[in-house]
């Protein structure tokens, strides 16, 4: 068993070494979660939520440690990484609540009645990267064990201390031992495995698009369920009606919040060219108040990059661009990146075109309503967007005319665990989230019954 060991990407520093697990050890999981199935389905629903919500309630109780668990392993500030935990509790109690409210219809039909029932898939394979650990866990752990599956999670090896956390969590709150199991270890070995392994009947991947298509073919050799919530390119089209104060005070946030490590991250600011000037005048301003620091201190706003490697994969967006805005960064050590504001004229430009997952934001001028959509729409991605604009009409048309799944106007906030969440095109594939998230984790089984006498 190999082992890996993690910097915390402030100080250098390194903070743990862990072992990896092998092909050989991740069967060993499985098989103990495929054991845990009966187990867990045969405790009666209400007290499956009982158990789902005493979990949500020892996640809250620990938010704080887990936070800074997440702050020192992936340097994300510590307001967002105790929200995240906070976040990962209501999701438990959303799905604990789930438990009692899901259930199949009743269709009458000919001489007869047919039933249908939303059942169990087994073992479901959940995948997560590295850019909100805990969270990440959360949203795909809630829904999957309340159908009643059992779950083998593997978080991305750089960052599994607050995935590991939770799996204790789960111990000590009372959920039976192989119903949430985590398996440190690599893509290659562990969740490559979870492709591949017969037993698992479903892979839940979020990360990158590149990735997400291997895992969906190797998904295809079964037939295995797979959903995937994969990379984005979002537009932030404000309007020249728009209260351009407010949408220029958000924007900053909307990109670069966990250091624009952050699929939803708005990286592309659309402006109606009447109000191009004047908004990036703005920006320029609300993006000086983005202040990059220590992410332990509440007065940061941003922290580091994750890693050295992911510091250079920015870097390869960012060197030599020609930028309208550079922030200053800390001196010392850390993984620093600035924050950056562009404004390329060459449409197929790189950091124009592609993930840049770093805090890196492009200013695009548009002539109209319909250039807006047509540029908005020009990515192979499609997760997430906003539209700033006082004209209500206009924002449901751009709205619905966006090819993106989950868009927020006049706001950069568009993710709830309670409604919908992801991606269009190669954004995608299913859906995280609200009571919808429960068809991706059953199967719906349709059983006739005669009433012939
Ligand atoms: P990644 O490189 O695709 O990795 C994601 C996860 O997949 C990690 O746990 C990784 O393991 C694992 N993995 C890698 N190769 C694998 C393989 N061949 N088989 C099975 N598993 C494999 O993504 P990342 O760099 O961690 O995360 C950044 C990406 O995630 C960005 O593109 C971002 O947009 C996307 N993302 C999307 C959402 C969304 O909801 N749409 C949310 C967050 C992030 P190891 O790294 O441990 O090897
Ligand atoms: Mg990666």
């Amino acid at each position: 068993m190999p082992n890996v060991t993690l910097y915390n990407p402030t100080t250098e520093e390194a903070i743990s070494t862990l072992p990896s697990a092998s092909v050989e050890e991740t069967d060993a999981v499985i098989a103990k979660a495929k054991a845990a199935g009966p187990v867990w389905r045969a405790i009666a629903p209400a007290d499956r939520a009982r158990l789902m919500r005493r979990y949500a309630d020892v996640i809250a109780d620990h938010a704080q440690e887990l936070g800074e668990m997440e702050t020192r392993n992936m340097g994300m500030t510590i307001g967002n990484s105790v929200w995240c935990a906070n976040n990962a509790s209501n999701v438990m109690h959303y799905f604990a609540g789930a438990i009692e409210k899901f259930g199949g219809s009743t269709l009458p039909v000919a001489s007869g009645v047919n039933l249908t029932f939303p059942e169990p898939l087994g073992v479901v394979g959940l995948i997560a990267p590295w850019n909100f650990p805990m969270m990440m866990a959360g949203w795909k752990l809630g829904p999957a064990i309340a159908a009643g599956n059992t779950a083998v999670l593997k978080p991305a090896e750089i960052t599994p201390h607050t995935s590991v956390r939770l799996g204790e969590l789960a111990l000590e709150a009372g959920i039976p031992e192989g119903v949430i199991n985590v398996v440190v270890g690599s893509g290659g070995n562990v969740g490559w495995r979870f492709v591949t392994h017969p037993d698992v009947r479903k892979v839940s991947f979020t990360g990158s698009t590149e990735v997400g298509k291997r895992i969906m073919a190797g998904c295809a050799e079964q037939v295995k369920r797979v959903t995937l919530e994969l990379g984005g390119k979002s537009a932030n089209i404000v309007f020249a009606d728009a209260d351009l104060e407010k949408a220029a005070a958000a924007a900053p946030g909307a990109v670069f919040d966990n250091s624009g490590q952050d699929c939803c991250a708005r990286s592309r600011i659309l402006v109606e060219r009447s109000a191009f000037d004047r908004f990036l005048q703005l920006l320029i301003a609300a993006a000086k108040e983005f202040t990059i620091g220590d992410p332990m201190l509440p007065s940061s706003a941003m922290g580091p990059l994750v890693t050295k490697e992911h510091l250079a994969t920015v870097r390869s967006f960012s060197d030599g661009l020609d930028t309208v805005f550079t922030s200053d960064v800390p001196t010392g050590p850390g993984y620093w990146h600035p924050t950056m504001i562009a404004t390329p004229t060459d449409a197929n430009a790189r950091v124009v075109r592609e993930e840049v997952f770093g805090p890196v934001v492009v200013v695009i001028p548009f002539d109209d309503e319909a250039d807006a959509i047509r540029i908005a729409n020009d990515t192979e991605y499609g997760l997430s967007g906003s539209i700033w604009t006082r004209d209500g009409a206009k924002a449901l048309r751009v709205s619905r005319a966006m090819e993106a799944g989950t868009i927020s106007v006049n706001s950069n906030s568009s993710v709830r665990y309670w409604t919908p969440f992801g991606g269009f095109k190669q954004s995608g594939l299913g859906r995280e989230h609200s009571m919808r998230v429960l068809d991706h984790y059953t199967e719906l089984k349709n059983v006739f019954i005669s009433t012939e006498a």
